[in-house]
């Protein structure tokens, strides 16, 4: 039987709640780093670009660059080679009728207009014989090819990769406006957790979802206050909320919101500021808050492993990235066809940890919301919308995890 729709809230609108929410927060600050220090740092402010890239027309090859009205000249007797040009010289102009010996990356001499690959080229004594004909501009790599001078090179709210990096050192910059890190608080909520390493009484679990947080919030740059585990206790949870509330910009917590638990979280949350508590449409997941303590926003998570991996992936995520200023924040998603069945139509959307096999997504392991291990023999999650079925080859949404950990 299929429960009513009513009160489950579709994560679309999750989504879009939180990114207002993120939205709506005072801009993260920002800082000037080093270039060398800016990988994955998300810039704050647009990049100009000073000079034309290249700064001068340059060599594309090892050859000889003359004039293309010499060409027949070229082609026939041959040019005198007049100078030798490496790269890093200053040429003097090409002395008219000659051709000059250049190389990769070398500044083409004031007169010449091409460059013709030494492959093509017999010399003898001092004089280049070409064997093929060379057109205007060939092998001549035009200043501002690259960059023009003055082109905005990159746009405030992009995340820098390796190749970005490059791109602005070629520009001549060498610190970039980002925005600082979020000072992320978390928080393990339950009686029954006890940290790795500690002997486990009966009844206690090693607390996974605080390394879980760690690395998903390492992988993004933030900066961690651990808040260690909360035991199931109404003064603690609010001395804990507010001691955190006074160093954090965020407080991300783990359990004490599944229906039917004594919900000290909740309690405290309402009683000290603004509560939104959610049934979303999501498996595994369903219960997430998003919530004020005092005048820090807390996030709430599923206590089960796998939902507070997949909350924090579809939604922490993009809100945290919105508060970074980036506008852009949906995860890369390609459609892979289908490597199994599944008859039966879920009302929450379904993300299934899974593996891609032939060119197929197959669901890996057990998709219990309290299995995590699956996760970790997944390289990313695949999306059966809610009301739906999936056959053999039906193209399915599928989430690297490289592209939802950044
Ligand atoms: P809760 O939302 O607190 O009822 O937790 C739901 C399930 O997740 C329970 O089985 C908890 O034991 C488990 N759980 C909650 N927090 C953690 C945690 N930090 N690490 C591992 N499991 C947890
Ligand atoms: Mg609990």
């Amino acid at each position: 039987m299929r429960q009513p729709l009513v009160s489950l809230l579709p994560v679309a609108d999750a989504l879009q709640r939180l990114l207002q929410a993120a939205s709506a927060e005072a801009p993260q600050p920002a800082e000037r780093v080093p270039l060398a220090n800016a990988l994955n740092r998300i810039l704050a402010e647009p990049l100009h670009c000073a000079h034309n890239v290249p700064p001068w027309d340059n060599s594309a090859m090892d050859g000889y660059a003359l004039a293309s009205s010499d060409l027949a000249q070229a082609l026939g007797g041959g040019l005198r080679v007049s100078q030798r040009i490496t790269a890093g010289m200053s040429p003097a102009p090409l002395e008219p009728g000659t051709c000059a010996r250049i190389f990769t990356g070398a500044p083409i001499p004031a007169g010449a207009d091409c460059v013709e690959m030494q492959e093509n080229v017999l010399l003898e004594c001092d004089m280049a014989r070409f064997s093929q004909a060379v057109s205007p501009d060939q092998n001549v790599r035009p200043a501002g090819q690259d960059i023009r001078q003055g082109d905005v090179i990159m746009q405030a709210g992009q995340r820098l990769r390796a190749q970005d990096l490059g791109v602005i050192a070629s520009a001549g910059i060498a610190e970039v406006p980002v925005r600082s890190a979020l000072r992320v608080a978390i928080l393990s909520t339950g009686d029954e957790l006890v940290e790795p390493g500690q002997t486990l009484g009966p009844g206690q679990i090693f607390n996974s979802n605080r390394y879980t947080l760690i690395g998903c919030l390492q992988r993004m740059g933030q900066t961690i206050i651990d808040g260690g585990i909360l035991p199931d206790d109404p003064d603690l949870t609010i001395s804990r909320l507010q001691a955190l509330g006074e160093q954090a910009d965020l407080i991300i917590s783990s359990g004490g919101v599944s229906v039917g638990e004594a919900d000290y979280l909740g309690m405290a949350l309402r009683a000290h500021g603004q509560l939104d508590m959610w049934k979303l449409a999501i498996k595994p997941g369903k219960p997430f808050t998003l919530a004020r303590f005092a005048d820090v926003p807390v996030l709430g998570l599923p206590g089960n492993p796998a939902a507070t991996l997949v909350t924090f992936l579809l939604l922490v995520r993009p809100y945290l990235l919105r508060r970074l200023g980036v506008e852009h924040t949906e995860p890369v998603q390609l459609p892979v066809p289908a490597g199994f069945e599944s008859s039966t139509m879920g009302n929450r959307d379904e993300y299934l940890r899974a593996c891609l096999q032939n060119g197929q997504v197959v669901p890996a392991g057990n998709q219990s919301s309290g299995v995590l291990s699956s996760a970790s023999e997944a390289t990313g999650l695949i999306l059966i919308p809610a009301g739906s079925v999936v056959r053999l080859g039906q193209p399915l949404a599928f989430f690297p995890f490289d592209g939802l950990f950044q």
